[in-house]
């Protein structure tokens, strides 16, 4: 092949209508960055995904800047996690001018109630619904779902991609709520006792047999007082924790 037509050959295949993406990328906001990692997982290359709460922010306490509602505002799809974890959200989008569907993953769970929580037995006496429901990996796999219908409802003739992303993270997530159990039988029953700042393991606890002592509370809003520390400290020691 002569130099020349080589480089029409190239030239051909640069122009070849089928190398340009079909669909400009779904924008999706996600409220917290775990929930932006499930959005990507399931989306892939057609979706850019922006977390409104940083790595290293704290969800229960976010406050959010003008450039949350801008993002919120170009966005196709947000998703947030629901039961009272975004306490925020609600104003922002209405001040952001959104009209997009906000979807609340949580939704389909079977959600864990605050009474008889925490150090004084006594827990949260309004009986709110514990928000942190990721940490039983079997609501992941709900969160995922709910995620998948989401995304193929804005794009269906994407739908069969986003299913088949959907198909092998979720075969990856039954894997690893196995590998979670397997390491549990592990431990000697008794020994299944954790301390924490922050109570948002009981989820977790439910799901895998394990015991969580946390002076903080489910939200991260109130520090613990001196007599909730003390208490903590000597259950500790009595129950050699
Ligand atoms: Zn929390």
């Amino acid at each position: 092949m002569s130099f020349i037509r080589t480089v029409l050959w190239i030239g051909l295949i640069l122009l070849w209508p089928a190398a340009a993406p079909a669909h400009p990328p779904l924008r999706v906001v996600a409220s917290f960055t775990i929930l932006a990692d499930m959005v990507r997982q399931v989306g892939g290359d057609a979706v850019t995904v922006n977390s409104l709460v940083g790595p290293d922010g704290d969800a229960h306490v976010y406050e959010p800047a003008p450039m949350d509602a801008q993002a919120l505002l170009a966005a196709d799809l947000c998703v947030i996690n629901g039961l009272g974890f975004e306490g925020w959200i609600e104003r922002l989008v209405k001040a952001s001018g959104f009209k997009g569907q906000v979807v609340t993953l949580s939704e389909g769970i079977s959600p864990l109630s605050m009474i008889g929580r925490g150090q004084d037995g006594q827990g949260d006496p309004t009986g709110r619904a514990d928000p942190h429901a990721w940490h039983d990996v079997a609501n992941v796999r709900i969160y995922v779902a709910r995620i998948t219908e989401a995304l193929a409802r804005l794009s269906p003739e994407q739908a069969a991609t986003f299913r088949a992303h959907a198909a092998r993270y979720d075969g990856q997530l039954a894997e690893l709520d196995r590998w979670v159990r397997a390491q549990m039988e592990t431990i000697p029953v008794a020994r299944r006792t954790v301390i924490t700042s922050h109570d948002a393991f009981g989820y977790f606890a439910r799901a895998y047999g394990v015991t969580f002592l946390a002076p903080m509370g489910v939200s991260t809003e109130a520090e613990p007082s001196a007599q909730e520390m003390a208490q903590l400290i000597g259950q500790a020691r009595r129950e050699g924790v």
